[in-house]
């Protein structure tokens, strides 16, 4: 194509851009008129309100403010509080990130005009009460209201989280709430071992790890946190090391103990969700009790043999493990912890839908597992769902109830890890 032009006499190259520059002028004039036509009209049928009602409307609960702008926008600064979505794919994902069409939206984007567009697609979608921020952001800002800078992921972290990155419900802002994100695993074991392994490599920034044993040669058929050169080291200590070799990125606090009524509640009361994987019922009640006392959401699981329960109790949310075993098995029953057989692989599973479940009550995704007891057969390779309601005379979190730490009785080993 270029050779053909240079071949051309001068005049007709000459005239050739004197007729493009034309047609580029008078198209450009044209779009111009018509884009400020569209402007115009599309001001007429929406409604636009000042920084300043902005500010006085948001501070009512219920408001809805949209960032419209794009990521490198956003990530300058933005109105706190707000939910960034991106013009070019309102329409898309608008209905998943306001399902309520009654709620009010405040719509804002850099100076007012991509925001005057998305309230009028708004209300085309249904939406009842769309207003834009006239000026956006650039007028906020100068009116000296309050912005927030959001922290934003290194290098190396964009690197290591990509795969969550490119989901939306994810994405940077979900990253950073994982790695502020603390998950305390009582029990470094069948269950504490895929858990802590994919916690860790996922990016939670902190994981507590509770156990007071060291690594027998029987943990390793489904212990994986633990490896042969680990017999006879503390079990926190070998956790430590491969969570460390797994991602360095995480801080990993251990706690080479027994949990009792006397370190329970200071332990707890720094973590956000706790992955209850212990062998016995008394440390599953000393754990849950403790958990409803703090309203810490606690993970369950446990396993015997082909079998595995998993649930998530969030205190008075829904039930709690008391509201499933008021009282524990009794000991003639229950298999002692040493005896009880289990496949090596079954952990695997029970473990990772612990994670599974703590990753989401972290980020306030999807529907936790509350409310339901998921019953695993390996043999049968079976998932049920059980309802399981909360009991009003639950003696943890029913209606008179009293919790005390210092009641819960001696082991009838039960749910096994
Ligand atoms: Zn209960």
């Amino acid at each position: 194509m270029t050779i053909v032009l240079t071949r051309m006499p001068l005049f007709t190259l000459r005239s050739r851009a004197l007729l493009v520059w034309l047609a580029k002028v008078v198209y450009i004039d044209r779009m111009s008129i018509s884009s400020r036509d569209l402007l115009a009209k599309t001001r007429k049928e929406i409604k636009e309100i000042s920084v300043q009602d902005v500010q006085s409307r948001v501070q009512n609960n219920g408001v809805v403010l949209l960032d419209v702008r794009e990521k490198e926008e956003w990530d300058e600064g933005h109105l706190p509080g707000a939910t960034f979505l991106p013009r070019g794919f309102l329409e898309v994902r608008v209905e998943k990130a306001v399902p309520e069409k009654d709620k009010p939206v405040i719509v804002y984007c850099a100076g007012g005009t991509r925001s005057a567009y998305a309230a009028k697609t708004l209300q085309d979608l249904g939406y009842k009460d769309v207003v834009s921020m006239a000026g956006g952001y650039g007028e906020w800002k100068n009116a000296g209201l309050p912005f927030v800078v959001p922290e934003k992921l290194n290098k190396n972290r964009l690197a290591r989280y990509s795969r969550h990155l490119k989901i939306p419900e994810i994405g940077e802002a979900g990253q950073l709430k994982l790695l502020a994100s603390k998950v305390l695993l009582v029990g470094a074991g069948g269950l504490g071992s895929p858990a802590g392994v994919y916690l860790a490599a996922s990016g939670v920034g902190t994981l507590g790890l509770i156990d007071s044993d060291t690594v027998d040669e029987s943990n390793l058929q489904r212990q994986i946190l633990h490896w042969t050169s680990s017999i006879g080291v503390p079990k926190v200590d070998s956790a430590r090391r491969t969570l460390f070799e797994v991602n360095p990125d995480v801080k990993v606090k251990t706690y080479n103990l027994r949990l009792d009524a006397s370190n329970v509640l200071d332990i707890f009361k720094d973590y956000d969700v706790i992955i209850s994987g212990s062998d016995n019922f008394s440390t599953a009640y000393l754990v849950n009790d403790a958990a409803v006392l703090l309203k810490k959401p606690v993970l369950y699981g446990s396993i015997f043999r082909f079998d595995g329960q998993m649930s998530t109790f969030v205190p008075y949310e829904g039930p709690c493990f008391r509201c499933l075993y008021p009282e524990p098995a009794p000991a003639d029953l229950a298999p002692s912890c040493d005896e009880a057989g289990v496949l090596g692989v079954l952990p695997g599973v029970v473990g990772l839908i612990q994670a599974t479940e703590a990753v989401k009550l972290l980020l306030k995704i999807g529907e936790p597992l509350v409310g339901r007891l998921l019953v695993y057969d390996a043999l049968a390779m079976t998932f049920k769902s059980f309802k399981t309601p909360r009991r009003k005379d639950c003696p943890t979190c029913g209606d008179n109830a009293k919790i005390d730490l210092n009641a819960i009785g001696p082991d009838a080993c039960g749910p096994a890890a």
